[in-house]
């Protein structure tokens, strides 16, 4: 299988191409397709096997496609939570480079660092955000944010979130989401805790595992 089996447009097929990537992993060729289709994910597979662009490749079609014209201030349509702020920043460079020929703003947001121009980003308009959660919940609290547009919801790496002690931010984020919504799900393992979680806010997922 390759990249042009994949019913990607334009823009992603380019940005595919300047990346590099001939191949999709096994995570991607199973993922993408059933993204685009609007299902929910509950994927099992660690770092290094291409889990990032599974996620935010079918993330940026989709929001180029809903994305109206004569753009003002947009809305927050996808929400990628993260454990570490290493893992935001990467994210946010892939968002980069696969949203090279795209018309979408992301912004990685954590804790640990002046909220200052975090929340001037968010005043332009932001329609990707990758946040750690508790800095994601501070700027809620304080009105910076608000997730009531929200059409695609990531939880990355959610065995590490919940080793880290974010498992009841998490929950807090989640309550504060459409309950219409997409929602993909990834974790290196999966533990009871994990499938518990995942099952509590997946509906009707595929399961990938790779
Ligand atoms: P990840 O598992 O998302 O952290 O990705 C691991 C590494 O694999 C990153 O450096 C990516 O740039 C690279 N990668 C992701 N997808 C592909 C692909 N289809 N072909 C080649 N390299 C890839």
């Amino acid at each position: 299988m390759t990249f042009n089996d994949l019913a990607l447009t334009e823009p992603l097929q380019k940005a595919v191409e300047k990346v590099g990537y001939t191949n999709p992993t096994p995570i991607q060729a199973q993922s993408i397709p059933a993204i685009l289709n609007g299902r929910d994910i509950l994927g099992c597979a660690q770092t290094g096997t291409g889990k990032t662009a599974a996620f935010s490749i079918p993330t940026i079609q989709l929001l180029n496609n809903s994305q109206e014209t004569g753009r003002g201030k947009v809305a927050i349509k996808s929400l990628i939570l993260t454990p570490t702020r290493e893992l935001a920043i990467q994210i946010g460079e892939s968002l980069a480079d696969y949203g090279k020929f795209s018309n979408l703003k992301h912004l990685v947001i954590f804790g640990g660092v002046s909220q200052h121009s975090q929340v001037q980003a968010l005043r332009n308009g932001v329609d990707i955000l990758v946040a750690t959660p508790g800095r994601l919940l501070d700027l809620m609290d304080q009105g910076y944010i608000s997730l009531s547009k929200l059409e695609i919801f990531t939880l990355d790496e959610a065995d590490r979130m919940l080793d880290m002690g974010f498992v009841h931010d998490v929950k807090k984020v989640i309550k504060k989401i459409p309950a219409k919504r997409q929602t993909l799900f990834f974790s290196a393992t999966m533990p009871d805790a994990i499938l518990d979680l995942a099952h509590s806010i997946l509906n009707n997922p595929l399961k990938v595992e790779v």
